[in-house]
């Protein structure tokens, strides 16, 4: 998920590497390496920590002749998805024979059977990683030929891969592929490199060609030879690049918020990853280390978090109570301590955090365990410290998120509490086929996704009417209203414009003062249970003289009549509708305040992990 560089060419390969490294740190990593190859052989440097911690080890221990003669290498930053970041987890790996090395981005779904197999034949593995067990597959393959072995090898893959793989006894070229994690080859005069994205690329050449899904390319010093897996040669178009640096690391977005935003189908993708079974349906979580009796055992449940990780935990107190009859509580984890938190014997807590290090979630977690509880972590960074000292849990594999607000997050976040309700429910009341239509229903989330970000004209012409305003309101009901929540959050937090989430019914209770002709309202009328009484409120709001924005199911035109502006969602399970939902408010949220001329990848006054209480 991170970031990759290789090198073949007629130049030192060292400094290439480490400057395509540096350019794609951005992209955020918990570690690094590079490999070079040279006289037959392999020289790997890698550890924890930063690439320039990585560039002194490698001036500080490869003296100057092989550090500039090497031509060929592959370097890596990785961000841990399998196995803790320490130095054995770093990239680049080896085969057994310890003569090829690789670095990949993306998850091996199977890595687990594919060890397993490769340890019946003798393989020791040194590291955590699922990447450990391709560059072994295909050392078991290689006979000689790398391009063979690589493609021999990823027929047996599930899942997604960006790789570059080198060969000592090769010293001439490097093999690269991708699926679903992207990869660009550089040409260069007498050079190819590759790399994640093309800012690691264009101090070099502006000539580049990005790698389609099951390309296996062979680069030399004259150029890539791409195939498919099946050896058929493919053409690719060679394209040029314009952008300047800072528009290459977003692919060519404006912001990271609004790359993040679009990422979303895939992130969701890796959420989601191996981890339904239809046949019996039910989620493969195997991160929580609970068997089925211990989940049907548990007895109520207590969310802890903090900001947008919060809004999640209140969608999934519906998830929680609809799907496995659970009494679940949401609790602001900075509260969390400083009351008498009762906590019982069959009480699961479970940590949502982005980071894994919120200060005021990790204290929460820390008292819980105190008391006895079983505590299961949600957090996206592997290895962070929720992640660490809750010792279970499943990790959103949503990818690095940069921008300050978060979206994609969320997002993933909702996905694994939805699919948590999905298991834990089929351990005490679900039937067999309603978990299986519930994972039909969550297979659908990425392409739910995708239908409303091709609304974004129709998003960015609501945000162009009330770009100006100075309040908003944001109204849900049912699992809408953490929906709301979270819409408004993200408004605040980017555009600076004063917006409340509210309960639509709670809205009579005091905050229908403030509504005018100057204070709109954001109507989530799609959920379809609550749809009548969204109706009967956002009347309330127009007899108000207030302008509503509805965020209305695709092809339910009557709730449209009520409205000034519409945002369409498309038409889902209830489950699943608070994903495309905020979404769509994402969108909103951005567009407004880029209408605005906000900085919005880095909000005034706000950190992206919030490690003070
Ligand atoms: N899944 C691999 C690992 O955990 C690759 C991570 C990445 O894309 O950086 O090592």
């Amino acid at each position: 998920m991170c970031g990759i560089v290789g090198y073949v060419g007629g130049r030192g390969a060292t400094d290439v590497l480490l400057g395509g490294l540096k350019r794609l740190e951005y992209r955020g990593y918990d570690s690094a390496g590079l490999a070079l190859v040279e006289g037959q052989k392999l020289h790997i440097l890698k550890g924890t920590g930063k690439v320039r911690d990585l560039e002194q080890s490698v001036y500080a221990q490869w003296d100057a002749g092989f550090r500039d003669g090497a031509r060929m290498g592959i370097a890596h930053t990785r961000w841990a998805t399998h196995g803790s970041p320490t130095a054995e987890n770093a990239h680049p790996h080896t085969d057994q024979t310890g003569h090829l090395a690789m670095v990949h981005n993306g998850i091996i779904e199977n890595y687990v059977a594919l060890r397993t197999q490769l340890k019946a034949k003798g393989h020791m593995f040194a590291s955590q990683t699922d990447s450990e067990v391709l560059i072994h597959l295909i050392g078991e393959l290689y006979k000689g030929n790398l391009f063979e072995a690589v493609s021999a090898a990823l027929k047996h893959v599930e899942g997604t891969y960006g790789i570059a793989v080198v060969s000592a006894n090769e010293p001439d070229q490097m093999v690269v592929a991708r699926k679903g994690s992207p990869l660009v080859i550089g040409l260069g005069e007498n050079e190819t490199i590759v790399a994640s994205d093309v800012s690691a690329i264009i101090a070099h050449t502006r000539q580049v060609i990005f790698l389609d899904d099951d390309d296996v390319a062979v680069l030399t010093a004259q150029g890539a030879d791409i195939r498919n897996l099946h050896n058929i040669p493919v053409s690719r178009e060679v394209a040029q690049v314009d952008w300047d640096v800072g528009a290459a690391e977003k692919g060519g977005f404006e912001h990271f918020m609004l790359k993040e935003i679009f990422e979303q189908p895939e992130a969701l993708e890796n959420t989601l990853r191996g981890r339904l079974d239809e046949a019996m349906g039910t989620a493969i979580l195997s991160g929580l280390s609970l068997s089925p009796r211990e989940l049907a055992g548990i007895r109520r449940l207590v969310i802890v978090a903090c900001g947008t990780s919060l809004n999640a935990g209140m969608v999934g107190k519906y998830y929680f109570e609809e799907l496995a009859d659970l009494p679940t509580e949401v609790e602001q984890a900075a509260e969390y301590r400083y009351r008498n938190p009762i906590i019982q014997p069959d009480d699961m807590v479970i940590a949502i955090s982005q980071s894994g290090e919120t200060a005021d979630t990790l204290a929460a977690v820390r008292e819980a365990k105190q008391r006895g509880a079983l505590v299961v972590g949600l957090c996206n960074v592997v290895g962070s410290t929720i992640a660490r000292e809750t010792g279970r849990g499943v990790y959103l594999h949503a990818g690095p998120e940069i921008g300050v607000a978060s979206t994609k997050a969320f997002t993933c976040q909702l996905a694994v509490l939805l699919m948590m309700a999905l298991k834990i429910g089929r351990c005490r009341r679900l039937s067999r086929q309603r978990g299986s239509e519930i994972c039909e229903e969550i297979r659908q989330i990425p392409a739910l996704v995708r239908s409303v970000l091709k609304r974004n004209d129709e998003i960015i012409a609501v945000a162009g009417e009330y770009a100006k305003v100075r309040d908003f309101f944001f109204l849900g009901r049912g699992c809408m209203y953490p929906v709301a929540l979270e819409g408004a959050l993200k408004l605040k937090e980017i555009s600076y414009i004063h917006a409340e989430g509210y309960h639509a019914a709670e809205l009579k209770h005091g905050p229908i003062a403030l509504l005018d002709d100057q204070v709109p309202v954001m109507a989530l009328m799609n959920d379809l249970a609550g749809r009548e009484k969204m109706v009967s409120n956002v009347q309330e709001c127009r007899a108000r003289n207030a302008p509503v924005v509805g965020v209305i199911t695709e092809g339910d035109d009557s709730a449209a009549q009520h409205v000034n502006g519409v945002i369409h969602v498309p038409r889902c399970s209830r489950l699943t509708a608070p994903i495309p939902t905020v979404v769509a408010l994402q969108l909103f949220a951005y567009h407004v305040a880029r209408i605005r001329g906000c900085p919005i990848d880095q909000p005034r006054n706000l950190a992206k992990s919030v490690t003070v209480e």
